[in-house]
């Protein structure tokens, strides 16, 4: 079997110092260790959403911090605008029906980003709505939607943003209060560094006042009681503690390299990227691509499934196929996290000897040359 290199944008690639945290011995969580681990993680959190807000780290994947927040925003007698363009941003919309939460829907073309002045003129035209519902990151579609724009609205009609920054928050630009954003979520397995399992709610005193206003029918994944257990930095409930232990160390590592430096890499993968796939007569599918995972079209006359078999069992390449209506004729790959250029031309280096092996015409070293000067070498 070869080396695995999981290019799935989420679960993603963890460095092994990471891994050796977790396999330390189990501490308890209701002791200083614990508070000083939940503290430093908790402050560090902060720089990663770029808010003075509060920081929740709760157990569970990103969904579970979806679920959390959108109950929380839409008092009743009052609407959510859920914004959707893809698979993630459709379970949202999914959540407010299994809730009863009353909503309207803004649906835009897979592969783009949602328009700010279309949100504007629904905020106009319906009364009532309490808070906008979008996706930074759609990472079915690999399009990224321009949040702060919408942002401006939101703020100008008095209304919350929560923002689903599961794949951008640590690997995309995204500067929750310099913004305007009022809620924001994040999971651990995407751009964090490590494995599934944690879930990240960020709010501001915006939200907070709405969340205070009325009692969500929530238990588990209760904001109100997250905050009032964090106040002695502590958790209602038994916590994920190894994860927590991890995660201080994975964001530590993040702080020390610097959110602009982490930025800027993960923009420069994605861009040599996108330009590999061109020189191996590929076309990317979002219109408006998001930098955190690039999803390529699977050409004509190649099997998707077979391709991405072939780079697992020659190459130990994983990619992700794509969701929904898109599977079967895409290719996902991650820029986020624990990757870096070598990686990348790696992968890039394996779907290009597999596509030819797949009936695909493409030149050895088309793809692999492209993003070697795609990167500025
Ligand atoms: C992965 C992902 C989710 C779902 O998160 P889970 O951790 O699988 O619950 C939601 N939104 C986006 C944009 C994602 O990438």
């Amino acid at each position: 079997m070869p080396k695995l290199r999981l290019f799935t944008p989420g679960p993603t690639m963890v460095p092994d110092e990471i891994l050796l945290e977790m396999a330390r011995p189990i501490e308890h969580h209701r002791t200083q260790t614990y508070r000083d681990w939940l503290k430093e993680a908790t402050e560090n959190l902060q720089y990663l959403f770029q808010t003075k807000g509060t920081c929740l780290t709760i157990t569970g994947s990103g969904t579970a911090a979806a679920e959390g927040a959108i109950v929380s925003i839409v008092p009743p007698g009052k609407k959510a605008l859920v914004c959707h363009g893809g698979k993630f941003a459709e379970r949202w919309r999914d959540v407010c029906k299994r809730f009863k939460i009353e909503h309207v829907e803004y649906e835009y073309e897979y592969g783009r980003g949602a328009d700010p002045a279309r949100v504007a003129e629904i905020l106009k035209k319906e009364a009532n709505i309490a808070a906008v519902i979008t996706v930074h990151s759609e990472t079915s579609t690999c399009a990224v939607s321009d949040v702060a724009a919408i942002a401006k609205h939101t703020r100008a009609h008095d209304c919350l943003l929560m923002t689903d920054c599961i794949t951008s928050v640590g690997c995309l630009p995204f500067k929750m209060d310099e913004w305007g954003i009022d809620i924001a979520i994040t999971g651990s397995q995407k751009a964090l560094m490590l494995p599934p399992g944690l879930g990240f709610v960020a709010v501001n005193d915006r939200a907070w006042k709405v969340i205070d206003s009325f009692d969500a029918p929530i238990f588990y994944n209760n904001l109100k009681a997250f905050r009032k257990s964090l106040a002695d930095w502590d958790a209602p409930w038994t916590p994920a503690n190894t994860l927590v232990r991890a995660l201080r160390m994975a964001l530590s590592m993040i702080k020390k390299e610097g959110l602009e430096n982490i930025w800027a890499r993960t923009a420069r993968l994605a861009k040599a990227t996108r330009s590999a796939a061109q020189a191996m007569g590929l076309t990317v599918f979002a219109k408006d691509p998001a930098d955190s995972v690039t999803g390529i079209n699977t050409p004509a006359g190649v099997d998707n499934d077979k391709w991405r078999k072939e780079m697992k069992s020659k190459f130990g390449v994983q990619l992700a196929d794509g969701q929904g209506q898109l599977a079967g004729k895409m290719v996902r790959i991650s820029h986020m996290g624990w990757v870096d250029d070598l990686d990348t031309l790696g992968a890039i280096g394996a779907m290009e000897m597999t596509l030819r092996s797949q009936g695909h015409k493409c030149e050895v070293g088309a793809g692999t040359t492209a993003f070697l000067k795609g990167l500025g070498g």
